[in-house]
């Protein structure tokens, strides 16, 4: 028989419509991890490890190859329903909850001053003029290559911890941190060893802090304090410039919680320039020089480095609205 490639391989051939799952249509409902679930994707039985081909690969090889392809990369992740990046222009749209994500390749290092890194790094919407990143930066939307994973059970099992234990993660929004337990599992929810992300808390920057706010702000920090694994946490805090006097508690509700968390490799605290300079101890200063925007001193043996940013306001100035704000 000869086989017609051609038709094979034609457009009308191709699935292009992913199937409909339920749970993914409400728009006011995120989805979550199911209760129970069909199967489990890692095998837990040794001797299930049926394949030739991989037992002919020393395991410490093929932990290699799963670290090389999955790990240590810094990956943005979103969920979303209907994210921009699927849409299309098509009126009958088929739109669902969906998860978004890239490898950061946004060159943070070279041109621009550390401290602006908070607003500059444009791997999502690239929108921002600066330099994408090498080489294959595609404005910052390089994949991470899950293939490996879809593989066999085997190779699932055997690499599915070197991704989570090893990314940082960087969440679109605080309510993804938040939720993000309950969208994988608890023993790869705990595996998490890195996150870098921006909060948007623009109520902590009112004149009287409300108690909700304050309460949620507290909250996020004990949840990450549980974390068991977590080893590398960098927070940027983003609120609207400091109110002038500044609130008697600013520096109680801001640093207090922190104090639930140990000792870290990297813990890094970011806030504008303007919280900085009453939570370091400068006040009556308008501005630090860019010198002086990392390791402020707060307290003595506190277990943070406090580093100062641009505020929003400085930003728009610079950026217009891509300051996402
Ligand atoms: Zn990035």
């Amino acid at each position: 028989m000869i086989m017609d490639f051609k038709k094979l391989f034609s457009r009308k051939n191709r699935k292009i419509s992913r199937p409909k799952r339920p749970e993914y249509q409400d728009k006011d409902l995120q989805p979550r991890l199911p209760k129970i679930r069909e199967r489990a994707l890692t095998l837990y039985d040794p001797s299930q490890l049926a394949s030739g081909l991989l037992s002919r690969l020393p395991i410490e090889l093929r932990l290699r190859i799963y670290d090389d392809v999955l790990g240590h990369r810094k990956v943005h992740v979103a969920f979303e329903f209907g994210p921009r990046e699927y849409r299309t222009d098509k009126k009958k749209e088929h739109l669902e909850w969906r998860w978004w994500h890239c490898i950061c390749t946004w060159d943070q290092t070279k041109g621009y001053d550390h401290s602006w890194r908070i607003w500059r790094d444009g791997c999502r919407w690239a929108n921002l003029g600066g330099d994408p990143g090498p080489p294959n930066g595609m404005m910052g939307k390089l994949k991470l290559d899950f293939a490996i994973l879809l593989t066999c059970r085997q190779m699932y099992s055997e690499a599915i911890d070197i991704l989570y234990s090893t990314t940082t993660f960087d969440f679109d929004t605080r309510q993804l941190l938040c939720d993000f337990s309950s969208l994988v599992l608890p023993q790869r929810f705990a595996l998490i060893s890195a996150i870098e992300m921006k909060w948007y808390f623009l109520n902590l920057g009112c004149s009287v802090i409300p108690a909700k706010d304050r309460q949620l702000y507290h909250d996020m920090w004990a949840m990450l304090a549980r974390m068991p694994n977590l080893r590398h946490l960098e927070i940027a805090v983003i609120a609207h410039e400091c109110p002038n006097p500044a609130p008697a508690d600013l520096k109680e509700v801001w640093l207090g919680p922190l104090k639930q968390l140990g000792k870290m490799d990297v813990f890094e605290v970011l806030v504008p320039q303007t919280y900085a300079t009453h939570l370091s101890g400068n006040e009556g200063s308008d501005y630090l020089p860019s010198s002086n925007l990392r390791n402020l001193s707060v307290d003595e043996g506190s277990n943070f480095t406090l580093i100062a940013f641009p505020d929003i306001t400085t930003a728009r100035a610079c950026f217009g609205s891509s300051a996402n704000v």
